[in-house]
């Protein structure tokens, strides 16, 4: 298992993650990149999911210009 974690606060909605990644991410109403299916912790506002294959979460994760978003 691993988990994708998004810190939204740091995130300025260039769109990479969306096109590299799809099936994990897409920009949300506010601008900012969501995680799809993921829990938002209300403290720090970021968005966190579970998922067995990293797949394309890394791509996206690499692509990140403000590297706000981890795989562990
Ligand atoms: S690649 Fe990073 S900065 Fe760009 S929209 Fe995704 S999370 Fe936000």
């Amino acid at each position: 298992m691993s988990k994708i974690i998004l810190e939204r606060e740091k995130c300025i909605g260039c769109g990479s993650c969306q096109t590299l990644c799809p099936k994990y991410f897409e920009i949300s109403e506010d601008g900012k990149a969501l995680i799809k299916n993921s829990t938002r912790d209300p403290k720090t506002g970021n968005d966190e999911l579970e998922i067995n294959k990293t797949e394309c979460g890394q791509e996206a994760a690499d692509s990140c210009p403000v590297q706000c978003i981890h795989i562990k």
